[in-house]
C-alpha cells in the first residue's frame, strides 16, 4: 500500500527550499520548514510571502488561498521538529559533507519508514544514503528553479532504493502537479548533465571576451528561443551552486568541459553569487531582485558607435538558395534596392519567384497588403553578371557552404565592387577570414550569419575577423537594426556563438541516449519541462537534420580538437543509415507512421 504523505519536512529554505515549501503548500500539504538559524528561517519565510503575494497581484492566486497556503507552513530551526513528518525533502547547500551529516541526523529523528529525499543537483544520492540506516528509503527529488513554475522533477533512484519508495515518490510528485522522470544516480542527472556543459561554455566565452554578456544571452534567446540566456540563468541558479554542480560533474566525468571556468571561482570569492546577492554576471537592484540595473559593463549607445557607419542603400545578394532568397526578402521588404545575382537568368527568376511566393503567403494571412507585396518585388532586380553588383553598398554572399565556391565569389566581388562596399558572407561554419583573404580588401569583409527562416528569425551574428574594420562592424550592426534584426557581435571561430553553444549540448544528449542512461522521450521532457527549452534535443536534431548537425559537430571538433565535441557514434550511424530526421521520415524518431 502506498505511503500516506500529509506532512512534509523541508530542510534548507534558500532559493530552492522556499520554492519547494510553496509548491507543497499550494497542493494542500502541511509543511514543517527548517533552516539552520532564525535568519535563514526569516529569509525563507520572506521569500515565500513575497512569491505568493506576487501571485496574488498577478491574479494567479486569491487572497484567501494565499492565507490558507501560508497557514500550512510552520517554521523552525530544530531538526527535532521533523519527528512527525511523512517525508523529508532536503535543500541545503550543495556539499556532500553537509548533506551526509544532515541525513545521518534526520535518520535518527523520523520514523523508520519515512522516505528521505535530497534536492541535490549533482551529488551522488548513493553517497548521501549510506550515512543513514535506511539507504533503501533515500531518493533524489530534484526540483527545478523556480520550483513553483517549472514542472519537471527528476526522481533519482540508487541501486538500493526500494521500488515502492520510487513509486510513492513519483505518485507524490504527480500530486504536486509535477512531471516526474525516474533515472539512475549519475552526476547532474539528465537536465543538469546536459545544461551545465553549455552554461560553463558560455562562461568561458564571456571570460575570453569572445562576446559580451548581453550578446551571449541574446544569441541563445533569439537564435534558439530559449527563455533566458546562459549568463542570466547562472545568476538565477546562483554561481556558488553552479560551481559545486560543475565540480561534481567534473569529478565524475573528468570531462574538461565540466571543469568550472576559473572566473566563476573568482566571482564567488568576491561575493558575486548572482541574483541572491544582488550581483553576478549582471547587477540587480538589490539582493533577490530580478531587475537588472546598468553597470560598468552595460553597453552605451554613443555617437562613438555610429562613427564611420557607411551609408547602405543598395544591397546585392549572391545565391538562390533558402538563405539567399530569405535575405533578399528581408532587405527588399524593408525598402532597400536589392540585386539578386544568380548563375543564370532562369535561376534568378526562379529565386525571385520564391520570394514572391513567400510574400503571397503573408498576403493570404492578412499580414501584408497587395500593394506592399508589389512594391517589395519591384525593388528586386535579377542579375547574372557580377559587374551588375558594382553599385551595391553591401553585398551578401549566400552560396553553397564550400570554401572554394565562396572564395571564387569573393574574388569576383573584389574585382567589381565599388570601393567602400561592405562584403559579407552568411557562412555558418567556414572561417570568414578565408573569404577576406580571397580579396584585396579584407578590412571590408565581415560575416553576417542569418538564421533560417531569415524573414522570421531575429538574430544575426555579426562576425568580425582580425582584419575587419571597426566602421564595417558598425555598419553591419546598423544595417541589421534597420531590417529589424537583433545583431550580436562575435569573433571568427567555428560555430560563432549559437552553434558552438548548441551543438556540443545536442551531442551530449546523443551520448546520454547511447549510454542508456535515459530514453529520448525522457531526455526531451527533461529539457523542455525542466529548462523551458522550446524543443528537446532529439526533436531539434530531427528538425535540423542529422547530416547538417553532424557536419557542424565535425567542424567544431576539427577546430577545437576538444574530445567532448567528437560526434557521438550513434549520430554518425544514423546518418550513414540515411536516417536524417524529419526530411527523410526517420531520425531519432519515426515520422513515417
Ligand atoms: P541556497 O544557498 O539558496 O540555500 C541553502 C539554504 O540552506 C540556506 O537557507 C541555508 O541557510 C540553509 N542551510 C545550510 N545548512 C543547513 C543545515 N545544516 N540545516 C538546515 N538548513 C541549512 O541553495 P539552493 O540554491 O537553494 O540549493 C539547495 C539545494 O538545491 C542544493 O543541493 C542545490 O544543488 C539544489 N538545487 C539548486 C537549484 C538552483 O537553481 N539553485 C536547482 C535545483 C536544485
Amino acid at each position: 500500500m502506498a505511503r500516506e504523505i500529509t506532512i512534509v519536512g523541508v530542510v534548507g529554505l534558500g532559493t530552492m527550499g522556499a520554492g519547494i515549501a510553496e509548491v507543497l503548500a499550494r497542493s494542500g500539504v502541511r509543511v514543517i520548514a527548517v533552516d539552520v538559524d532564525a535568519a535563514g528561517v526569516e529569509r525563507g519565510r520572506g521569500h515565500i510571502e513575497h512569491s505568493t503575494s506576487r501571485a496574488v497581484a498577478k491574479g494567479k492566486l486569491d487572497g484567501g488561498a494565499r492565507d490558507a497556503l501560508l497557514g500550512l507552513i510552520s517554521y523552525g530551526t530544530a531538526l527535532t521538529d521533523l519527528a512527525d513528518v511523512d517525508l523529508v525533502i532536503e535543500a541545503i547547500p550543495e556539499s556532500l559533507d553537509l548533506k551526509a551529516r544532515l541525513f545521518a541526523e534526520v535518520d535518527r529523528i523520523v520514523r523508520p519508514e519515512v522516505v528521505l529525499a535530497s534536492n541535490t543537483s549533482s551529488l551522488s544520492v548513493t553517497q548521501i544514503s549510506v550515512h543513514t540506516g535506511r539507504p533503501g528509503k533515500v531518493v533524489g527529488l530534484h526540483f527545478f528553479n523556480p520550483a513553483p513554475v517549472l514542472r519537471l522533477t527528476e526522481v533519482v533512484r540508487t541501486v538500493v532504493t526500494e521500488p515502492d519508495v520510487v513509486a510513492d515518490v513519483v505518485e507524490f510528485a504527480r500530486r504536486l502537479g509535477k512531471e516526474p522522470v525516474v533515472i539512475g544516480d549519475r552526476a547532474g542527472f539528465i537536465a543538469n548533465a546536459l545544461l551545465f556543459g553549455y552554461l560553463n561554455h558560455a562562461v568561458a566565452m564571456y571570460e575570453s571576451r569572445y562576446a559580451t554578456r548581453e550578446d551571449l544571452d541574446a544569441a541563445m534567446r533569439f537564435g534558439c528561443g530559449y527563455p533566458m540566456g546562459p549568463l542570466a540563468l547562472l545568476d538565477l541558479i546562483g554561481l556558488d551552486t553552479a560551481y559545486e554542480i560543475l565540480e561534481t560533474m567534473y569529478g565524475q566525468s573528468r570531462n574538461r568541459l565540466h571543469a568550472p571556468t576559473p572566473i566563476l571561482k573568482q566571482m564567488i570569492t568576491a561575493g558575486l553569487l548572482g541574483r541572491k546577492s544582488g550581483r553576478g554576471f549582471y547587477t540587480y537592484d538589490g539582493p533577490d531582485s530580478p531587475t537588472v540595473v546598468a553597470d560598468a559593463q552595460t553597453p552605451r549607445t554613443s555617437s562613438e558607435d555610429t562613427k564611420g557607419v557607411r551609408e547602405v542603400r543598395r544591397v546585392g545578394v549572391v545565391g538562390t538558395g533558402t538563405m539567399a532568397t530569405g535575405i533578399v526578402e528581408v532587405f527588399a521588404s524593408k525598402g532597400f534596392d536589392v540585386i539578386l545575382r544568380a548563375r543564370s537568368a532562369e535561376k534568378a527568376a526562379a529565386a525571385i519567384g520564391k520570394v514572391g511566393k513567400s510574400l503571397d503567403r503573408q498576403v493570404a494571412k492578412g499580414r501584408l497588403s497587395e500593394e506592399d507585396r508589389n512594391a517589395t518585388l519591384g525593388r528586386i532586380t535579377p542579375a547574372v553578371e557580377f559587374a551588375e553588383l558594382a553599385d551595391c553598398d553591401l553585398v551578401i554572399e549566400a552560396v553553397a557552404e564550400e570554401l572554394s565556391v565562396k572564395q571564387a565569389v569573393f574574388g569576383a566581388l573584389d574585382e567589381v565592387a565599388k570601393p567602400g562596399a561592405v562584403l559579407a558572407t552568411t557562412t555558418s561554419s567556414l572561417p570568414v577570414i578565408e573569404c577576406a583573404a580571397a580579396t584585396s580588401r579584407p578590412q571590408d569583409v565581415i560575416g553576417l550569419h542569418f538564421f533560417n527562416p531569415a524573414p522570421v528569425m531575429k538574430l544575426v551574428e555579426v562576425v568580425s575577423t582580425i582584419s575587419t574594420g571597426a566602421d564595417v562592424v558598425a555598419t553591419a550592426g546598423a544595417v541589421c537594426a534597420r531590417v529589424g534584426k537583433h545583431p550580436v557581435h562575435c569573433g571568427d571561430r567555428a560555430g560563432f556563438i549559437v552553434n558552438a553553444l548548441l551543438f556540443p549540448y545536442l551531442n551530449d544528449a546523443v551520448r546520454m541516449l547511447e549510454a542508456h542512461y535515459a530514453d529520448a522521450d525522457d531526455i526531451d521532457t527533461a529539457m523542455k519541462v525542466g529548462c523551458g527549452l522550446p524543443m528537446g534535443p532529439f526533436e531539434l536534431l530531427d528538425v535540423v537534420g542529422l547530416d547538417v548537425s553532424l557536419a557542424i559537430e565535425r567542424t567544431l571538433f576539427n577546430e577545437f580538437h576538444e574530445s567532448g565535441y567528437a560526434p557521438a557514434p550513434l549520430l554518425e550511424h544514423l546518418v550513414t543509415a540515411g536516417r536524417l530526421g524529419r526530411k527523410t521520415g526517420k531520425g531519432f524518431r519515426d515520422y513515417s507512421r
